[in-house]
């Protein structure tokens, strides 16, 4: 039996999110389908903050009555409270994504509130989605770094992934969200994790390209246990902190390498790669995936003429 990878798709709402261009819905909804033929088993359609904080999401509902109902798909929504929980479930979202930080500076200023008051509402949140027969993630950035204190220290991070799933979150993300990660980190934070009783079934890596390491820092996860990673199709959603930056992985440039190495990921990936074609022209700006990249160039000629 091949080894297992699971995917969880972040470019409707996470690449999305990060782009200045607002997209228009239908294009969204195009996109949805796309991605759903890709086979994927998870896919982040929206989020449901205020439409205040984030114009790029505000039509989630329009979104959301519009995408393929598919066995196999979940269709996951990011959800701040639990106002955002209600609407969610109001909109038939199968799946939940709550979110805090590990730094202190960075959850103050991201969420108007210190960490541990942003844990106690999660519980709540948490505790309601499980009661409605949702599934349920939290995202914990800024795990490998933070843009205004610097490192930041694992026990945080098994401390929040601990209680998070005490509350009964089914899996933690952990995000590096400005990049700053390095392949020996990720085996530390993860170390640090299973030394607390924390299963890495339960644990996901969302990796930023910020600079460079994203396939490096995944590969450590990988080879240390992780089974899902959170990509973005053709690296779409630049770094809230550099403009021009690059932000999420890319999901092409990890599926080539997973399938190269003899995973499964059960992914379509010239599929997927179309579906970057597809977005890049609807957003009109080049998006940086590296594999997305080649794609492009590879199809525009003679394959058979790459000879170096
Ligand atoms: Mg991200």
């Amino acid at each position: 039996m091949q080894d297992r990878v699971r995917i969880h798709e972040v470019a409707l709402r996470d690449g999305l999110q990060n782009e200045s261009t607002v997209v228009p819905t239908a294009a969204k909804v195009e996109f949805a389908h796309r991605l759903a033929d890709a086979g994927y088993t998870d896919i982040e359609a929206t989020s449901f903050v205020r439409p205040k904080w984030i114009p790029q999401l505000a039509d989630a509902a329009d979104v959301c009555a519009r995408l393929p109902r598919i066995e196999g798909l979940t269709w996951w929504g990011l959800v701040p409270n639990q106002r955002g929980l209600d609407r969610a479930i109001g909109c038939g979202v199968q799946a939940v994504a709550t979110f805090l930080s590990a730094s202190e500076t960075h959850n103050r200023k991201n969420l108007n509130r210190t960490s541990r008051e942003s844990l106690v509402a999660l519980r709540e949140v948490i505790a309601n989605a499980r009661a409605d027969g949702l599934r349920v993630r939290a995202y914990i950035s800024t795990v490998f770094g933070c843009p205004y204190e610097g490192a930041v220290d694992p026990a945080r991070t098994v401390m929040l992934a601990g209680e998070l799933i005490a509350a009964g979150a089914h899996e933690v993300s952990l995000g590096d969200t400005t990049g700053m990660g390095d392949p020996k980190l990720v085996r530390r934070v993860l170390r640090a994790l299973t030394d607390g009783g924390i299963p890495l079934e339960a644990v996901a890596l969302h990796m930023h390209d910020t600079r460079g390491t994203a396939l490096a820092n995944i590969l450590a996860g990988l080879e240390a246990g992780v089974r899902t990673f959170d990509t973005s199709v053709a690296g779409l959603g630049g770094c809230p902190y550099a403009p021009g930056a690059s932000g999420n992985a890319a999901t092409e440039d990890l599926v080539n390498m997973l399938h190269a190495m003899g995973y499964d990921t059960g992914l379509d990936l010239e599929a997927i790669a179309e579906s970057g074609h597809f977005i890049e022209d609807v957003l009109g700006r080049e998006l940086p995936g590296r594999y997305h990249l080649y794609h492009r160039g590879s199809s525009s000629r003679d394959r058979g003429a790459e000879t170096a």
